[in-house]
């Protein structure tokens, strides 16, 4: 469905981001992949998936960086055809306690970065009259949670980006909407699962029941297989009309 496209997916060295890039590439989109640590692996799986991979290193946190990392994939690609703007950090802590460069951080990365792709990914899309913006929120987009000030304002704002985008790419080709998964076991969940084991002094399996039995009635992870499969969906024809939503996929977290 996407041969010959190109699909740059931030913080997709890890987690979600590599899941989603894989289910991308399966449909065979060109990938750019970004983020942290080791990359020479993500970029081989997705290459042995038939199609090609790119890196660049871009911190999230840093504008001109991005500029540089939108020129690359032109430069490497012609234009993006599907951008997710995925890259996330958490930091968990009341907000009388809150370290304000963590706040900047977490704003930085959660939700400005998606800005600036977004500004500079959306003119090719418009003059090719066809382009997918897929923002990834959270449940904590739609609700909060104590002791997540900083990632439930960037959420919340990142859903409110995407309704925007979406009005104003409203009659063109361009779709901008935004994925909303509850729990899903990564190494961003499994810090807040091993801290929670440490500070209770209860086993990691008991720590992961209790923070699934708080918030996700399914008791079950939202896995990246499924949020790839609701990527590649936004991506399909038949979400042509799919514009502005924020799409939970949290096993009933924000129906209570
Ligand atoms: P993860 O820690 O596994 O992956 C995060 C990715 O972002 C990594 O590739 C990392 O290198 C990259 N990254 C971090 N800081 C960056 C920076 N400054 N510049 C560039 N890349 C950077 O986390 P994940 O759980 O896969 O989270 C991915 C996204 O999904 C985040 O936006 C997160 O908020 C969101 N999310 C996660 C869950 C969950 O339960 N795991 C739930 C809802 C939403």
């Amino acid at each position: 469905m996407l041969k010959g496209k190109t699909a740059l997916v931030t913080g997709s060295t890890s987690g979600i981001g590599l899941g989603i890039a894989k289910a991308l590439a399966q449909q065979g989109a060109h990938i750019v992949l970004n983020g942290f640590g080791d990359s020479a692996a993500p970029r081989a799986e997705i290459e042995k998936l038939g199609v090609r991979a790119e890196y660049h290193g871009a911190d999230m946190s840093k504008p001109s960086e991005i500029e540089d990392m939108m020129k690359f994939a032109a430069a490497k690609f012609g234009r993006v055809d599907v951008l997710v703007n995925n890259a996330g950090i958490q930091h968990v802590a009341k907000v009388e306690d809150f370290p304000p460069e963590k706040w900047d951080a977490i704003i930085a990365i959660n939700l400005s970065s998606a800005f600036h792709t977004t500004r500079l990914a959306v003119p090719a899309m418009r003059e090719a009259n066809w382009g997918r913006v897929i923002n990834i929120a959270s449940a904590h987009g739609l609700v909060a949670s104590a002791q997540k000030s900083a990632y439930v304002a960037a959420k919340h704002g990142i859903v409110g980006l995407t309704k925007a985008v979406a009005l104003e790419t409203a009659t063109t080709g361009v779709t901008c909407n935004a994925i909303c998964p509850g729990w899903v076991l990564t190494p961003l969940v499994q810090k807040q699962i091993d801290d929670r084991a440490a500070r209770e002094g209860i086993p990691v399996e008991q720590a992961q029941r209790e923070l699934l039995g708080e918030k996700q009635p399914s008791l079950q992870f939202t896995t990246v297989e499924q949020l790839g499969g609701l990527a590649v969906f936004l991506c399909s024809p038949a979400a042509d009309q799919v514009r502005g939503v924020a799409w939970q996929v949290d096993g009933g977290w924000t129906a209570q």
